[in-house]
């Protein structure tokens, strides 16, 4: 679906498709600059990752194996506790790998956080991360991400992967949630 087929839904789109796919080839272009020749592998983080996974694999041209992880961090309500639990773990090990990890948004940076210094004990030749989108308050945990997709403002979105209850995942752009949705 596209913005306008739910346009009552969002209070503004904040980037069209054609943006995020002019951004994630952007990236994809950095990617395959810096994984040149070596042995990459990609890991996405369930189920928000999906989208931003399927389409930067797909503008990249260097070979690269994909597998994921799905976690669920626990909080209350909307807010991320960084208290994290493995729900999928990889299929592969990554011992002496080059390994990207790609998300679909950091918010405070806690589960990230988490997620890295767990990949980092089975130690990765290289671990760097790949987001679509991050939101300010990420800077105050020291998370070293690589590279990021677009900085946005300390608003809900929804689209391209990302979910309010379960529903806009299939968005194909990314949009503000109109408050009436979620009072
Ligand atoms: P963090 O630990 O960085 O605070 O939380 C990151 C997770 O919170 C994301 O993986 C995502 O599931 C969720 N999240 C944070 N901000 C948003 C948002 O604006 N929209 C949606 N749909 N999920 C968000």
């Amino acid at each position: 679906m596209d913005a306008a087929d739910i346009s009552q839904d969002l209070t503004r789109v904040l980037f069209t498709k054609e943006q995020v796919a002019q951004r994630i080839a952007e990236i994809a272009a950095e990617i395959d600059e810096e994984y040149a020749g070596k042995d990459l592998l990609i890991i996405g983080v369930l189920n928000g990752a999906v989208m931003v996974v399927a389409d930067l694999l797909r503008a990249m041209k260097v070979h690269c194996e994909m597998d994921w992880m799905a976690i669920s961090s626990y909080g209350s309500g909307t807010q991320s506790s960084g208290v994290v639990r493995i729900l999928k773990d990889l299929n592969t090990d990554i011992h002496g790998r080059h390994v990207l990890v790609v998300e679909d948004i950091i918010d405070t940076g806690l589960t990230l956080s988490y997620l890295v210094s767990n990949l980092r004990s089975r130690e990765p030749a290289s671990l760097e991360i790949m987001t679509l989108l991050r939101k300010p308050e990420a800077a105050e945990n020291a998370v070293d991400v690589k590279w990021v997709g677009f900085d946005i403002p300390n608003e809900f979105v929804v689209g391209y992967g990302l979910d309010y209850a379960g529903r806009y995942r299939n968005l194909a752009d990314i949009g503000l949630l109109a408050p009436h949705v979620y009072s």
